[in-house]
C-alpha cells in the first residue's frame, strides 16, 4: 500500500477562494483532505503553497507534441505520455479520418485496444469526429447516416467509443443518434449548417452536447433578406439540457460567444477543449498529418492547412492550444470565480461525460491531481499525479521527504 501526503497547497473551493490544505493519496485515490498526520511510511511532498487542482480533462483532442493519435498506437501512447506536462490527466482521443472506409476498421481496432496501455493521461474512450457529418471542415468524413456502418465501427472499437460527433442536417442521422444513445455513446453535435428544427429533432433523439461550438457551425441560408436565420447555434443555446464546449484560443471562436453561452447555460454547461493536434506544445512549424495535408502551427493558437505559395492564410485545421492556456484565456475573458473556470476544464467535463470518479478534489475521487505555478501568464504544471502516481514533475523538483 503506497501513500503520499501532499502538504502546504492551496485549493479553490466554491465561495471560499483559495484555502490552505493537505491531501492524502492512497491506492490511487484521494483518501483524506487535511488528515491529522501522515501515515507511517508515507511519502511527503511539500507543495510550497502552490495551487492544487483536479487534473484537466480534454474530450476533444487529436494529438500533441508531434504525435497525431490516429497515426497509430505508438503515436497515441507517446502523445498520451506527454499530456501531464500541461496538467491534462484524462482525455478522449479524437479520431477524424479513421472511421470512413473498410480498410480503416483494423486501424480503429488497434487504436481502441491501445487505450488501456497509456502510461500518461488516462484515455477514457474514443471520440469519433464523424463520419456522419454534414460539413467537412478541414477534411472530415461526410456521409449519410448508416446504422449498419455505425455498428461495424462500434464493434471494431470493442465498446471503447465514448462520444461521436454527428450533424443534425446529415440525411438519416436520427436513427444513428438513437443507436448511439442505446449503445451508451454520447451523440455530439458539430460540423453543421442545420436549421433550428433539425437541431431540435437531433436533441429530441438524444444529442446532448455540441463540440467546438461556433467553429464549423455555419448559419442556415437566409430566407427573407435581412432576417437573421436561427439555426443550430440558437437551438442549442435555447435548450438548457445541451452543453457546449469551446476551443478557447481566440481564433476558433470570439470570446463574446463564450460569454453568451455562459449567460445561457451557466458554467456547468460550458466546457473547454483543446482540439489540439500534432503541433500543439511545439514551437512554430510545419507538420505532416495522416489526413492528406500538412499543417502550419504556432504555439497556443490555431493550426492551418499549409499549401506552399497559396495566397490565403490557410483553412483552420484544429488548434495548438493546450488546456492550461485555455483556462488562462477564459479566466481573462469572462467574469467568473476562478474555481468555476477550472471546473469548466475538469469537474464539469467529468459530470457531462460520465467520468464519475474524476475531476474532483474529494475523498474517494481518483488521485488525478496537478500542482500549478500560477505566477506566469498561463498556469504551469509543476507536478502531475495520475491514479496517485506522480507522472510529471518540473526540472526543479519540489521538496520530498521519505
Ligand atoms: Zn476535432
Amino acid at each position: 500500500m503506497t501513500a503520499t501526503l501532499i502538504e502546504n497547497v492551496r485549493a479553490l473551493r466554491p465561495g471560499e477562494g483559495p484555502v490552505g490544505l493537505s491531501v492524502l493519496i492512497r491506492d490511487g485515490r484521494i483518501a483524506a483532505i487535511d488528515p491529522p498526520g501522515a501515515p507511517a511510511g508515507a511519502e511527503r511532498v511539500d507543495g510550497g503553497g502552490h495551487l492544487l487542482t483536479p487534473g484537466l480533462i480534454d474530450v476533444h483532442i487529436h494529438g500533441i507534441g508531434g504525435h497525431c493519435f490516429e497515426s497509430g498506437p505508438r503515436a497515441l501512447l507517446d502523445g498520451l505520455a506527454l499530456l501531464p506536462r500541461w496538467g491534462v490527466t484524462c482525455v478522449l482521443p479524437t479520431l477524424y479520418r479513421c472511421m470512413d472506409g473498410e480498410d480503416r476498421l483494423a486501424d480503429l481496432a488497434d487504436l481502441a485496444a491501445a487505450l488501456g496501455e497509456s502510461a500518461g493521461a488516462v484515455a477514457a474512450g474514443l471520440h469519433l469526429e464523424g463520419p456522419f457529418l454534414a460539413l467537412p471542415g478541414a477534411g472530415a468524413a461526410v456521409r449519410a447516416g448508416d446504422r449498419r456502418w455505425l455498428d461495424r465501427l462500434l464493434d471494431a472499437a470493442g465498446g471503447r467509443v465514448s462520444a461521436m460527433s454527428i450533424s443534425p442536417d446529415t440525411p438519416g442521422i436520427l436513427p444513428v443518434i438513437e443507436r448511439l444513445v442505446a449503445a451508451g455513446v454520447r451523440p455530439v453535435i458539430t460540423h453543421t449548417r442545420a436549421t433550428a428544427e433539425q437541431t431540435d429533432a437531433a436533441i429530441a433523439a438524444g444529442a446532448c452536447h455540441a463540440t467546438h461550438f461556433y467553429d464549423v457551425f455555419a448559419p442556415p441560408p437566409e430566407g427573407d433578406a435581412g432576417v437573421r436565420p436561427a439555426g443550430a447555434v440558437e437551438a442549442i443555446l435555447a435548450d438548457p439540457s445541451v452543453s457546449v464546449d469551446f476551443i478557447a484560443d481566440g481564433v476558433h471562436v470570439h470570446p463574446a460567444a463564450i460569454r453568451a453561452a455562459l449567460a445561457a447555460k451557466g458554467p456547468r454547461g460550458v466546457l473547454l477543449i483543446s482540439d489540439a493536434n500534432v503541433g500543439a506544445g511545439l514551437p512554430a512549424g510545419i507538420h505532416a498529418t495522416p489526413w492528406g495535408f500538412d499543417v502550419r502551427t504556432a504555439p497556443a493558437t490555431a493550426a492551418r492547412i499549409h499549401r506552399p505559395g497559396a495566397a490565403d492564410h490557410g483553412m483552420l485545421a484544429g488548434s495548438c492550444l493546450t488546456m492550461n492556456q485555455a483556462v488562462a484565456n477564459v479566466m481573462r475573458w469572462v467574469d467568473l470565480p476562478a474555481h468555476e473556470v477550472w471546473a469548466m476544464a475538469s469537474r464539469y467535463v467529468a459530470d457531462r461525460f460520465g467520468l464519475t470518479s474524476k475531476g474532483d478534489l474529494r475523498c474517494g475521487a481518483d488521485a488525478d491531481l496537478v500542482l500549478w505555478d500560477t505566477s506566469g501568464d498561463a498556469p504551469a504544471a509543476l507536478s502531475t499525479w495520475i491514479g496517485g502516481v506522480r507522472v510529471h514533475r518540473t526540472a526543479a523538483p519540489l521538496e520530498t521527504t521519505p
